[in-house]
């Protein structure tokens, strides 16, 4: 995860992966990103300073630069511009420029992070759509997470339901299912709780920092490569023949 990457605002927009090919990046020049309504406001600024200040709405395409997928993705959102008049080192008065776009939407949205290929359609589907709602409402984004987090559960054959004979209520909860993949699986009970209780402020309170998003994505990223691909152990087990073989006594 190219944390970086991940922000509200932006003066220009970074090189996305394109979400097509995954191959090229997404690029445009500021430029060409359509501007309106133009110079809503103006104002004057002290001394030897004047300014010009814009805002408004603001689309771009990015394209991606790799020829043989050519995707584009849709950018649209609030823009402000901020210029300043000052003397340049001729001693001319010139001119700058000090943009910030804040998106609103990106559609297709950019991958915030990669995940395994053994990850199956129901939580592939919902961590697109966190994509999207990252840019959308980031209280919404944190929720679907949650759900990519209940279905990755699913994916690992994690019950939503007790066993005919267990005693309670038969509906296992989240926080449930994380304890029993815990039991089977340890050592992601600390990551996917983190996700679980980002999820719930996204429900119950409608506000979420974007930070604590962008940790989910970061704990995510790592759970589902441990998860699935089993990467610890498989280190772990490499590390254990080359120690046996070197430490083993030589014939
Ligand atoms: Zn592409």
């Amino acid at each position: 995860m190219e944390r970086k990457h991940w922000k509200r605002s932006y003066g220009y927009f970074p090189q996305f992966l394109c979400p097509r090919c995954r191959k090229g990046n997404l690029k445009s020049t500021k430029d060409k990103y359509k501007r309106e309504p133009k110079h809503v406001t103006i104002e004057l600024r002290d001394h030897e300073m004047q300014g010009e200040d814009s805002e408004g709405r603001f689309v771009a395409m990015l394209a991606c630069s790799n020829r043989i997928c050519g995707e584009i993705v849709a950018v649209a959102g609030d823009y402000e511009s901020h210029a300043t008049v000052d003397y340049g080192p001729t001693g001319q008065l010139e001119m700058s420029w000090d943009d910030t776009f804040r998106p609103n939407s990106m559609h297709p949205a950019p991958h915030i992070i990669t995940w395994p290929k053994s990850l199956t359609g129901p939580p592939t589907m919902h961590l697109l759509v966190s994509f999207e709602l990252f840019w959308v409402d980031m209280a919404a984004c944190a929720n679907r997470l949650r759900i990519v987090v209940e279905v990755l559960l699913d994916q690992l054959g994690i019950p939503r339901a007790k066993a005919p004979g267990e005693k309670g209520p038969k509906h296992l909860d989240l926080a449930a299912r994380i304890a029993r993949l815990g039991d089977a699986r340890p050592g992601h009970e600390h990551a996917l709780n983190a996700l679980r209780y980002v999820g719930n402020a996204g429900s119950h309170h409608g506000v979420v920092d974007i930070g604590d998003v962008l940790d989910c994505y970061e704990l995510l990223e790592d759970a589902m490569v441990e998860l699935l691909e089993h990467r610890r152990e498989r280190l772990n087990a490499i590390a254990k023949r080359i120690n046996d073989e070197n430490t083993k006594p030589k014939p």
